[in-house]
C-alpha cells in the first residue's frame, strides 16, 4: 500500500481506470501531468454534491454558478460573487457558466476542476440579476427563480450526475432537499458510488438564524417553552434551556438519520466495490469529507443500528 514513487507513504488509487499504481497525495501534487504514471488514465475523481440550492453558505467546492454574461451588469455581479464581503466565493472565469449555454442543452457543460485530481459536475446555482449575498451569506432573493426552466434544470442535473464518479447526497437541517433525494435514485440507476452527509449537530443552531428554517426553530422555542413551564423552571435559567436545546436537537437528529438507513446500507454497498485505496482516495478527495472511510462507515452502522424494527403492539383481547 506504500507510496509506487516515493515508498515513503501510503499511496492512494485515483486513476480512472482503478488501475493498482499507488500514489501518495506529495508525489501527485509532483506530477507533470495528470495522467497515471502506469496506464496513462486520468488522474480525477468527479463529484456530484446534490443537496439543498437555497443554502446560505454556498461555496465553489459544491456549487457550479450559472450567470448571464450577456447582461449588463455581468462584471458587477461577477465581482460581487467573488468579493468576501458579498459572496466569497473562489471561482475561475472559466468555471462560470453562461447561462444561455445552460438553457441550451444541446450544449455540453466542462466540469469544474477543483483541486488537480477533484473536480464537481454539478449542480448548479443560477444566480440572479440583482445577486448581492453580504459577507458570504446568502438570501433566497440572490438565487433566480427557476420555476420557468424547472425542466432545464432537472435534465442539466441529470446529464451531471451521468458525468460524475461519486454522488453525495449532503442532507441540510430541515431533511427537506427533496429533489436531491429522488436524484440518490437517478445515481443508484446509473451504478454510481453513493455517498450520504447528514447535518453536524454542533451546527444545526446556528443554522437554525436562517430563513427557511423558521418552521424548525419554532418546534424548537415552543419545545423549550413547555418544557421549562412543566418543570416549573426558572425563566432565564440558562444552563436548563440549553440542555433543552440538546436534547431536542439530538432527538430530532436521531430520528431522521435513521429514516435514511436505507440510504446508508445501500452507500457501504456501492463502496464495498471499490478497493480500499480507491475508497481512500475519494474520502481525501474533497474537503466536504473530513473523516476517512473508516470513520465514515462506522457512522452508517450507527445510523442503522438506530432503526428498529416497529415493535408488534400486545394483543389485547379481554
Ligand atoms: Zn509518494
Ligand atoms: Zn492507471
Amino acid at each position: 500500500m506504500t507510496c509506487e514513487i516515493c515508498s515513503d507513504d501510503y499511496g492512494i488509487s485515483l486513476c480512472e481506470n482503478d488501475c493498482s499504481y499507488l500514489m501518495c497525495s506529495d508525489c501527485i501534487n509532483k506530477l507533470e501531468s495528470l495522467n497515471c504514471p502506469q496506464c496513462r488514465g486520468i488522474l480525477n475523481i468527479k463529484l456530484f454534491v446534490a443537496g439543498k440550492i437555497t443554502t446560505n453558505h454556498p461555496d465553489q467546492y459544491t456549487r457550479r454558478f450559472v450567470l448571464k454574461s450577456e447582461y449588463e451588469d455581468f462584471g458587477e455581479i461577477k465581482d460581487n460573487l467573488r468579493h468576501e464581503k458579498c459572496g466569497n466565493i473562489t471561482i475561475n472565469d472559466e468555471d462560470i457558466i453562461d447561462y444561455d449555454d445552460f438553457i441550451n442543452l444541446e450544449q455540453e457543460l466542462p466540469i469544474q476542476q477543483i483541486i488537480p485530481t477533484t473536480a464537481l459536475t454539478g449542480p448548479y446555482i443560477i444566480v440572479d440579476d440583482s445577486c448581492e449575498p453580504q459577507h458570504g451569506y446568502w438570501q433566497s432573493s440572490d438565487y433566480a427563480d427557476v420555476k420557468p426552466i424547472s425542466d432545464i434544470v432537472n435534465k442539466r442535473n441529470h446529464q451531471a450526475i451521468v458525468n460524475c464518479d461519486v454522488f453525495v447526497l449532503k442532507l441540510n437541517i430541515m431533511y427537506d432537499c427533496f429533489r436531491s433525494i429522488a436524484e440518490w435514485g437517478i445515481a443508484s440507476a446509473l451504478g454510481k458510488t453513493l455517498i450520504i452527509l447528514f447535518p453536524d449537530e454542533e451546527k444545526v443552531e446556528k443554522e437554525l438564524d436562517y430563513i427557511d428554517t423558521s418552521d424548525l426553530d419554532k418546534l424548537l422555542k415552543d419545545h423549550v417553552d413547555y418544557n421549562m413551564k412543566k418543570t416549573r423552571q426558572k425563566e432565564d435559567d440558562k444552563d436548563v434551556k440549553e440542555r433543552l436545546v440538546k436534547k431536542f436537537i439530538k432527538n430530532k437528529s436521531d430520528k431522521m438519520q435513521s429514516e435514511f438507513y436505507m440510504f446508508a446500507a445501500e452507500s457501504i454497498k456501492t463502496l464495498d466495490k471499490l478497493s480500499f485505496t480507491k475508497k481512500e482516495a475519494i474520502f481525501t478527495s474533497h474537503p466536504i469529507f473530513n473523516i476517512t472511510y473508516k470513520e465514515y462507515v462506522k457512522n452508517l452502522k450507527n445510523i442503522i443500528s438506530k432503526k428498529r424494527p416497529l415493535q408488534k403492539e400486545e394483543e389485547n383481547e379481554e
